[in-house]
């Protein structure tokens, strides 16, 4: 039975790929870890499934046709569960006392609502949804301050990032004045390279998004493959460790590492770096985070160096992978241009998973977006969704205009 020091975890993204790690390392843990509230967005077989098995006390699925679905299958399987449906519902449930602990794991801007209603409310919020903080980075982290959340980065970068500031006795958790306590000088995120690392701009012409999405170390959901795939995923990264840890662009460093085991490095100004490694499953950045700051069971297995051999490191290549620097110069011009190119990224990848354009008008369409919406100042949430609702109607118009050339001939 649950004990009074349960935590109650609404896991958001159940039926994703972190969703399923966080249940994996949630169920490890009966006596202290309880998946209280789930929520999808619209796989209603799959939700039920996870209800089967965790019995939530909630079950959020947030496409509304799909509703009627889930409330008769949880009746039909006799589960006390309870069905909602929509984002106001919850946004409530993450807000009110159903949980004490939210995983933010629906991809894309999608998930910004709830991840602020979860700062907003002072959860204890695991933040994996990393197109938040690019989206309305400043507004979340002074939203997590003010209602007094405590943020545990799970992308495995940050998350690491995180693990090496805690040992210098900083509060990572609280982006404010991290730095200055913890002596930092720069961090270097590594990145595996995706699949096609090596590769001249010219021999990513013709890949395929079956290609894209098979990624040589990770195994994660289409929207982040891909953007393993083109470099974007480390580009948004870039802006995550900016809001997370309080540096500028220029203090963020990225070193491609094919073997993926040291998931991120973090120079001080004595001259020492410390880095985290760990086999790359995110069991580890969600037990982090779910049992900090003890150490808690994962079902991950230790790390035998011997075994792996070679640690090798490579700078990223610009050239082939523009995605990367266009996130470095949306950074540095700031306000509204990271949602800008958040917003035509994730209406590219959507159009390439489809077969609608090919690999390499993912980058063009986003500097097309940047160079043709300027950025304003980020004053507002208003002010940002309707920057992402522009740069979406404008990269909609540039694959219907036929900027993209002819359809791929590849299939998803
Ligand atoms: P995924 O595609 O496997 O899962 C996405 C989840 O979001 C699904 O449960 C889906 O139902 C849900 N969802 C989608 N739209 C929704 C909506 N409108 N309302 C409610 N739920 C909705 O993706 P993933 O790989 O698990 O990634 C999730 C997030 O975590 C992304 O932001 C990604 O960048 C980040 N992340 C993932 C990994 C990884 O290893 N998979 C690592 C680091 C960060
Ligand atoms: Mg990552």
């Amino acid at each position: 039975m649950p004990s009074a020091t349960t935590r109650e975890v609404a896991v958001l993204g159940a039926t994703g790929s972190i969703g399923a790690s966080a249940l994996d390392v949630i169920a490890r843990h009966p006596a202290r870890l309880r998946a209280s509230v789930l929520a999808a967005g619209r796989n209603v077989e799959a939700l039920l499934a996870l209800c089967h098995t965790h019995r939530p006390r909630h079950a959020v699925i947030a496409e509304a046709s799909a509703f009627p679905a889930l409330r008769a299958g949880l009746q039909d399987a006799g589960l006390d569960t309870q069905a909602h449906c929509g984002e106001a519902a919850l946004d409530a449930l993450v807000a009110g006392d159903a949980c004490d602990t939210v995983i933010a794991a629906i991809v894309g801007a999608a998930g910004l609502a709830s991840t602020l209603a979860a700062a907003r409310a002072g959860k204890r919020l695991l933040l994996a949804n990393k197109e938040s903080l690019v989206l309305a980075g400043e507004l979340l982290t002074a939203a997590a301050r003010s209602g007094g959340a405590r943020i545990v980065p799970i992308d495995s970068e940050h998350n690491a990032i995180f693990q090496c500031l805690a040992t210098a006795r900083a509060d990572a958790g609280n982006p404010d004045g991290a730095r200055a306590r913890a002596g930092l000088r720069r961090i270097f995120l590594t990145a595996s390279g995706g699949p096609f690392r090596g590769r001249s701009r010219e021999q990513l012409r013709e890949v395929t998004p079956a290609q894209a999405v098979a990624h040589p170390k990770w195994s994660m959901g289409p929207k982040i493959s891909v953007d393993s795939a083109t470099l974007m995923n480390k580009g948004l990264e870039v802006i995550e460790a900016h809001h997370l840890f309080g540096l500028p662009g220029a203090d963020i460093g990225v070193l491609v590492h094919p073997q993926s085991l040291v998931h991120s490095l973090v120079e001080f100004v004595d001259g020492s770096t410390l880095a985290q490694l760990g086999l790359p499953d995110m069991r580890t950045a969600l037990a982090v985070g779910l049992g900090w700051p003890e150490r808690i069971e994962s079902g991950v297995a230790g790390l035998d160096l011997l075994a792996h051999g070679r640690l090798e490191f490579e700078p990223p290549d610009l050239e082939a992978f523009p995605c990367l620097r266009l996130a470095f110069a949306a950074l540095a011009a700031g306000g509204t241009a990271p949602a800008l190119l958040n917003a035509a990224n994730e209406v590219a990848v959507s159009a390439f998973l489809q077969g609608r354009i090919g690999f390499l008008s993912i980058p063009a369409l986003v500097e097309d977006t940047l160079a043709a919406l300027p950025a304003a100042a980020a004053d507002s949430l208003d002010t940002l969704l309707a920057a992402d609702a522009h740069a979406r109607r404008h990269a909609e118009a540039w694959i219907a205009a036929g900027h993209a050339g002819p359809r791929m001939s590849a299939q998803p």
